[in-house]
């Protein structure tokens, strides 16, 4: 940024070339920021992580009959592409009070388009909600070659319909925040970035998730703001980079999530 030359491939190699550079640039030597190669650190842990997944769906491949499903893998491909998302948009809302569009609109695209995979490859009747399931008519109908006679969706409907109802829903939820605050305070509390960044992160990991996301993203913004207010380094009017927190919530949620929402309905029982 400081002397306007393009970075050389080989200064550009991730973690490596700013150690071998010692965090200078080569033409006028002027500090690269910590943020780089910490950022750089954390997409390849997150790599790393779903590299871990994927060794142990091939593991469960010798313990079971069959294979891992096409559904799992896809699984593993959209906690990656979250991930990397995820972290490029914390660190842009936390140093510019941005969240690009390529980001957030592409993602919510990717994250449908996998759940449509996904719903592209379940099994017959795998999925499908069933009414009244005592009473069971057995009956062959159109659509499904096992029908019985009381499926209220199919499992490739639920799937998709439900991932577009997620979307809209997390998308909502932000906006009427933003529209309540207007209203109280007359001006804009929130940005649609953020809106944006709770539809893509429900795109792809559901509306239950988002909402863990949601919740850990928002304490963890409080929890940062009361300690600002507190130590008299922000006001009531200061603003906060929420997308970072959200974003941080997302990734808290795709590593966690499954297992918390588990464990809560569990509690609700
Ligand atoms: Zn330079």
């Amino acid at each position: 940024m400081a002397c306007g030359h393009s970075i050389r491939w080989y200064d550009n190699l991730p973690l490596l070339s700013w150690v071998v550079l010692r965090g200078k640039c080569r033409d006028c030597e002027t500090r690269i920021s910590w943020r780089y190669p910490a950022v750089e650190l954390a997409v390849g842990l997150w790599f790393a992580i779903c590299a871990n997944d994927l060794f142990s769906l091939e593991l469960a491949k010798v313990s079971r009959l069959s294979g891992p499903t096409t559904s799992e893998y896809v699984d593993v491909a959209g906690f990656a592409i979250l991930g990397f998302l995820l972290i490029g948009l914390m660190v842009m809302d936390w140093q510019t009070q941005r969240l690009p569009d390529a980001f957030t609109l592409t993602g919510i695209g990717i994250g449908f388009a996998l759940t449509c995979v996904q719903a592209f490859f379940l099994s017959p009747g795998e999925g499908d909600i069933l009414l009244n399931t005592t009473h069971q008519l057995r009956m062959s109908s159109p659509g499904s070659s096992a029908s019985q006679g009381n499926v209220f969706m199919t499992g490739p409907e639920a799937l998709i319909l439900g991932r577009i109802a997620a979307i809209a829903g997390a998308a909502l939820i932000l906006l009427a925040v933003r529209w309540g605050y207007k209203a109280l305070r007359k001006r804009d509390g929130m940005g649609l970035g953020d809106v944006k960044l709770m539809a893509m992160i429900a795109a792809f990991l559901g509306f239950g998730q988002a909402m863990l996301a949601l919740f850990a993203g928002v304490i963890a913004a409080s929890v940062y703001g009361i300690l600002l207010l507190a130590r008299q380094r922000a006001s009531g009017s200061s603003k906060l980079p929420l997308g970072s927190f959200l974003a941080a919530g997302g990734l808290f949620a795709a590593l966690l999530g499954p297992g918390i929402l588990a464990w809560y309905v569990d509690l609700l029982r």
